[in-house]
């Protein structure tokens, strides 16, 4: 029996991920392949650890085949891939008695962390309007270059790269710090949430013990602690706690401290006093640098005279620019036309012409669609595999959301389904999000994320 050292899997799968990366949408790379951990590699087989069950089949009837063709050019014979799933027990592979050394990120990993793996310094663009809060950021999530100040402060308005900034600070040191390095990213409600729970459950001690025994803690939207007193002294306690262990904290808020109403003054000198930094709205050949690196990692033929129109129009923010981006896209799919600054003319009508703040279903429907790498059709469709089950049940649900679509009308988007149907999909990806499962609450978090705000937003 041939084994190889952990560094050495680690090493093959990096150079099939290399080889892989060209080939793939950035997106479905990001989600699907940057996950897996390499664990070892025996009998010709390579080992690697998925962060979930469904994640794990989603390989199994996705990828494998065309990872196997690659993993066999790289090493010159046939190599098979196996799939265990990081929490329970492996299945289809025996570990050997003693275990090889793993790399102990295998649990400490981004889910723990609450952290998107999509998030990273490398898919941000910088510009003029990001440039020194970006900088500010990396020299936290380098340590090397130990930074003075502590906490770090990034303001700016919605859609701007808060969260993909302080994210990105997550995963680098998690990957540069694998193993007892614990980061933890969470945004103020969901501290809250936790805070009111553990009151509830009498848990207070394990809260402040998770909150306290991290290196980094990254906190997301600090605005919506306002008004929220005990929830303020817990977060203020947390805070002092970390500061004078020397650990780091980074913090986001939609508007500079000075306008923090209903805050806790000591709370407030806490964000005031390491680095405060601010993003701007993007200029216009930020915004087209944005898109045509998008475009460059979709693959999408987009010519630089529609990313100049696309980016002459939509000046708020990019996550605004973002959505007219993937519903361009789609158009062009479906209607199988290149993108033209017509069609672009076009979509900016439908998207504005919504009333109030609500998305148009089929928008929903063709972001789920993105997410999970699967065609809009195979979603209103009728198959009843597990892999296109799950994401039509979230599709639903969304739409019961995010629109003013009655269930009937949901149904017969999806195929002329029943009613009780939508309802059920609703109930259960609620249920298993108010259950706190991991995934559900990832994919619901990026999916509203991409959702919101839709139309041109005002801040
Ligand atoms: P905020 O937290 O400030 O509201 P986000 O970080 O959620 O904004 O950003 C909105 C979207 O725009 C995300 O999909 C993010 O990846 C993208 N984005 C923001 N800034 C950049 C950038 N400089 N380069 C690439 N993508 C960006
Ligand atoms: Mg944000």
């Amino acid at each position: 029996m041939t084994q190889i050292e952990v560094p050495e899997a680690a090493a093959m799968w990096q150079s099939a991920l290399v080889a892989l990366r060209d080939h793939l949408p950035e997106q479905s790379f990001a989600t699907w392949l940057r996950p897996l951990v390499p664990e070892r590699f025996e009998n010709n087989a390579l080992i690697l650890t998925a962060p979930s069950q469904f994640h794990r089949e989603w390989i199994e009837s996705h990828y494998v085949a065309n990872l196997e063709t690659i993993l066999a050019d790289l090493r010159g014979e046939q190599v098979r891939l196996k799939l265990q799933v990081s929490v329970s027990p492996p299945v289809a592979v025996a570990r050997p008695a003693p275990p090889p050394p793993l790399p102990a990120a295998v649990s400490e990993n981004q889910e723990d962390s609450h952290l998107n793996p999509r998030y990273l310094f490398e898919n941000f663009i910088e510009g003029d309007s990001n440039s020194f809060a970006r900088a500010a950021c990396l020299a936290v999530a380098d340590m090397e270059r130990r930074c003075p100040w502590n906490p770090l402060l990034i303001y700016g308005g919605t859609g701007l790269g808060k969260t993909h900034l302080l994210q990105a600070i997550g995963n680098r040191a998690l990957s540069r710090h694998r193993g007892k390095y614990r980061v933890l990213y969470a945004s103020s409600e969901r501290f809250t949430q936790d805070f009111i729970h553990s009151l509830q459950t009498r848990h207070t001690t394990d809260f402040s013990h998770r909150y306290r025994s991290i290196d980094l803690l990254l906190v997301d939207d600090v605005q919506f602690f306002a008004a929220k007193e005990r929830t303020q002294i817990e977060f203020f306690h947390a805070f002092n706690t970390l500061y004078q262990k020397g650990k780091r904290i980074v913090l986001t808020a939609d508007r500079p401290v000075s306008e923090l109403a209903d805050f806790d003054k000591r709370l407030v000198s806490r964000f005031d006093s390491g680095l405060v930094t601010n993003i701007e709205p993007p200029d216009y050949e930020t915004r087209v640098a944005i898109l045509l690196h998008r475009a460059e990692a979709d693959k999408f033929p987009m010519t630089r005279d529609v990313a100049d129109f696309l980016a002459a129009t939509i000046t708020s923010n990019i996550r605004e620019l973002e959505g007219a981006y993937v519903t361009l896209t789609a158009r062009c799919q479906l209607m199988r036309v290149p993108p033209s600054a017509d069609l672009v003319r076009e979509i900016l009508k439908t998207r504005s012409g919504q009333n109030g703040h609500r998305p148009p279903a089929e928008h929903i429907l063709t972001i789920v669609a993105e997410f999970f790498s699967i065609s809009p059709d195979l979603l209103r469709g009728k198959s009843r595999k597990k892999e296109i089950v799950l994401p039509r049940m979230i599709a639903m649900m969304l739409m019961t959301e995010c629109t003013s679509l009655s269930l009937k009308q949901i149904g017969s988007l999806f195929g002329g389904r029943d009613h009780s149907t939508v309802i059920h999909a609703r109930d259960t990806i609620r249920e298993r999000h108010a259950a706190n499962d991991a995934e559900i609450v990832s994919i619901l978090r990026d999916l509203r994320n991409k959702i919101n705000p839709l139309t041109p937003a005002s801040g």
